[in-house]
C-alpha cells in the first residue's frame, strides 16, 4: 500500500504533441489556472520543447520530463539525445520503456535497463512503463509478464536509485482506448508490482511510487487515483487539453 500522506504524481505524456507556441500556451494556462499544491505534476514533453517548459516552470511545482533518451553518455549517434544533455537543461524525469517505444521502435528490456542506468546515473528519476498486451491478458499472463519487465529493467540498478524510479502500470490495450481495468483488478496488479521489487531486496513496497496509466480522464480519474496501491497517473490524451488535465489534477485534491 502506498505511503500515508504522499503527494500523487499526475504526469502527462505529450507524446509527439504540441510545438513549442502551443507548447508556451498550455504550460502558461496551466499556471494560472491550476489550484491544487497537494500534487506533484510533470510534463513529459516534446524534446524540442523542453527548453522553453524548463524556463516556464521555473520557481512552480511543475516539473519537467523527457520521453526517453538514449543511453550512451556521447558520441556517433545520429538522432540521440542523451540522459546527462536532458540534465544539463533542466529536465528532471524521463519516461523509459512506454509500449510505443517498444512497439514502434522495437525497444528491448535489455535497452531499457540500460538507459534506466544511464538516466539514474545522470541524476534524472524514471517513469518506467510495464504493460501486457491484449492477447497476454487474455492468456492470463498478465503477472508474469510484468514481473519479468520489471526484473529486466532492475538489473543492476543500485538499491540507494530504486527511490528514484517510478513504475508505470500501462496496459497495452488500455493506452487510447477509452478501456480501463476493473479497480480491483488494478489495485491487485499495483499491489504486485510493489511486492515484485520488495522481493527483489530492493525497497519497502510502500517506498515504490506506481503509476497507472491507459484512458484516464476526468470522469475515471478520482476512482483510479484513489486506490490504495495507486501513487498516481501517467495521462497522455487528457494531458492535452488544459481543462480536462485541470479536472484530473484536481481528483487529488486532499
Ligand atoms: C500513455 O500513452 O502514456 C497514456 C496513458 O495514454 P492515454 O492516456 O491517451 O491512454
Amino acid at each position: 500500500m502506498k505511503e500515508k500522506n504522499k503527494d500523487l504524481i499526475i504526469a502527462g505524456n505529450w507524446k509527439m504533441n504540441k510545438t513549442p507556441k502551443e507548447a508556451e500556451k498550455l504550460i502558461n494556462k496551466l499556471k494560472t489556472k491550476n489550484k491544487n499544491s497537494a500534487c506533484k505534476i510533470v510534463l513529459c514533453v516534446p524534446f524540442i520543447d523542453i527548453p522553453l517548459a524548463t524556463d516556464l516552470t521555473q520557481n512552480t511545482l511543475i516539473s519537467i520530463g523527457a520521453q526517453n533518451c538514449y543511453f550512451k553518455k556521447n558520441g556517433a549517434y545520429t538522432g540521440e539525445i542523451s540522459a546527462e544533455m536532458l540534465k544539463e537543461i533542466g529536465v528532471e524525469y524521463v519516461i523509459i520503456g512506454h509500449s510505443e517505444r517498444r512497439i514502434y521502435f522495437n525497444e528491448t528490456d535489455e535497452q531499457i535497463n540500460k538507459k534506466i542506468n544511464s538516466a539514474l546515473n545522470s541524476g534524472l528519476k524514471v517513469i518506467f512503463c510495464i504493460g501486457e498486451n491484449l492477447q497476454e491478458r487474455e492468456n492470463n499472463i498478465t503477472e508474469e509478464k510484468l514481473i519479468i519487465q520489471i526484473k529486466n529493467a532492475l538489473h543492476k540498478v543500485d538499491k540507494s536509485q530504486i527511490e528514484n524510479i517510478i513504475i508505470a502500470y500501462e496496459p497495452v490495450w488500455a493506452i487510447g482506448s477509452g478501456k480501463t481495468p476493473n479497480k480491483d483488478e488494478l489495485d491487485h496488479i499495483c499491489q504486485i508490482i510493489r511486492n515484485t521489487v520488495f522481493n527483489m531486496g530492493k525497497i519497502l513496497p510502500e517506498k515504490i511510487s506506481v503509476l497507472y496509466g491507459g484512458s484516464i480522464n476526468s470522469k475515471n480519474a478520482k476512482e483510479i487515483l484513489t486506490l490504495p496501491n495507486v501513487d498516481g497517473g501517467l495521462i497522455g490524451g487528457a494531458s492535452l487539453d488544459i481543462e480536462e488535465f485541470l479536472k484530473i489534477i484536481n481528483c487529488t485534491a486532499k
